[in-house]
């Protein structure tokens, strides 16, 4: 029996010093209310509350009548990869070919195979606040150094050139952010990208990881991608997916598209790892992808309509300062004055943490802390539930906020 001794020191130093998923923690919370009876309203997950489109699941099934069940090439199969070229392509305006394609399971994996390229031990890793969850813990897991730079609802969330120059030592090998972003949202502009790549310019050490996994849901433009800018390009790894666009979370399908010889590493380290990803996953990523962005187009026009809903009933809420978001399915409001009140029971509300808790348990609405995405000023939402869902969980927030005093 392990359980006599202390666990702590059975487990690895890596595992130890490596904090729980905040999103897939909530969730659990959220899901074990729920089992007790309670009627819990999910807001913090980041999943599509879409079922995965026909045609899709047609292209999978057909896949296991095909047997297509055997062992993939690791990097993904050829046409999945000519599949994804050909998308970024068409809707970026980006050149790459296979070779610079590795298809993986779920752009999760996609950020640690990089990461894991990448990071000697005492490397610096750039990372914007607020930032999700997983990047810090991923660098801690290469024994990388997290190096943030704070954005705020002041800035709409943004980091400056200036700020991106001050962070850059000579210890910098990685700058990692998201656009649109998880969890605030916010969506650079062509411009604000291009000025970030001039800086890049004159770190010619520096690779930048851009996650584009929310691509398709970006109410204001066209999606950017900083891989546009020529002068950087062979340094951006962009990671990318097909959960969130196609409501495809449980497959567990991602790629990165990136230099031949980054891919080449990615392609190794999944070699020894996981090898490709699920063989019937794969093929109905390329139906997805080839036949285009309509069931993706409609996702977004409801996203639109409750980003509106939810965006007024939160301005409704005393105490509770929004932005409205240009992309991505959350809102990321600050809630740092009720900090410091009490609940029923005279327990104080510390931080964003505790917030998260006492709206899970007393307003049976899961959310999550900002304190894992870098900012415990803030809460994150996720809008991807249902307009009368959306109406009900912001009527007992703005209940159960109004009861702490
Ligand atoms: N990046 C961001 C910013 C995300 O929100 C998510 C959502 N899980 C991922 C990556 C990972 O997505 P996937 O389901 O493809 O692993
Ligand atoms: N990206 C989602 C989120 O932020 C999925 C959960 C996760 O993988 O952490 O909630």
């Amino acid at each position: 029996m392990l359980l006599h001794r202390n666990i702590m020191s059975i487990l690895s130093d890596r595992i130890n010093n490596l904090s729980e998923s905040a999103t897939l923690k909530m969730t659990k919370l959220g899901r074990e209310l729920a089992a007790k009876g309670v009627n819990v309203i999910s807001l913090s997950v980041g999943e599509p509350d879409f079922n995965t489109p026909e045609h899709v699941k047609e292209a999978a099934k057909k896949a296991l009548d095909d047997n297509f069940t055997r062992y993939s090439p690791v990097p993904g199969y050829p046409d999945l990869r000519q599949a994804i070229v050909n998308k970024l392509k068409q809707e970026n305006n980006l050149d790459y070919d296979i070779s610079q394609i590795v298809v993986s399971t779920g752009a999760k994996q996609s950020l640690s195979n990089v990461i894991l390229t990448l990071i000697n031990p005492g490397d610096e890793v750039i990372i914007p606040t607020p930032y999700w969850v997983s990047y810090s813990e991923m660098v801690t897991l290469a024994e990388g150094k997290s190096v943030f730079i704070d954005a705020s609802i002041e800035s709409d969330f943004k980091i400056t050139p200036a700020q991106l120059e001050a962070a850059i030592t000579p210890k910098s090998k990685l700058f990692m952010f998201s656009s649109p972003n998880n969890p605030t949202g916010t969506v650079y502009s062509k411009d604000e990208l291009a000025a970030l790549a001039k800086v890049f310019e004159k770190h010619p050490n520096i690779f930048i990881l851009s996650d584009e996994i929310y691509e398709h849901i970006n109410f204001v433009d066209q999606h950017e991608s900083i891989a546009q800018f020529e002068s950087i390009k062979d340094r951006v790894i962009i990671v990318n997916g097909f959960s969130k666009a196609f409501a495809m979370t449980g497959w567990r399908l991602g790629y990165i598209a990136a230099s031949k010889e980054i891919a080449a590493a990615n392609d190794k380290l999944q070699g020894q790892t996981t090898s490709g990803t699920c063989s019937i996953a794969q093929r109905a990523g390329i139906v997805a992808y080839e036949q285009g962005l309509a069931t993706v187009n409609e996702m977004k026009k409801a996203f639109a309509r409750r980003r509106q809903l939810v965006y007024d009933l939160l301005k409704d809420i005393p105490g509770v300062k929004t932005n409205l978001p240009e992309g991505a399915f959350y809102f990321f409001p600050e809630v740092s004055s009720f900090f410091g009140k009490k609940d029923a029971d005279g327990n104080v509300i510390k931080g964003s943490g505790d917030l998260a808790l006492y709206l899970l348990n007393v307003g049976h609405v899961a959310t999550v802390g900002g304190d894992s995405f870098g900012n415990d000023n803030y809460i994150r939402l996720s809008y991807a539930a249902s307009d009368e869902s959306l109406v009900e969980a912001l009527r007992r927030i703005k209940e159960a906020l109004g009861k702490l005093s």
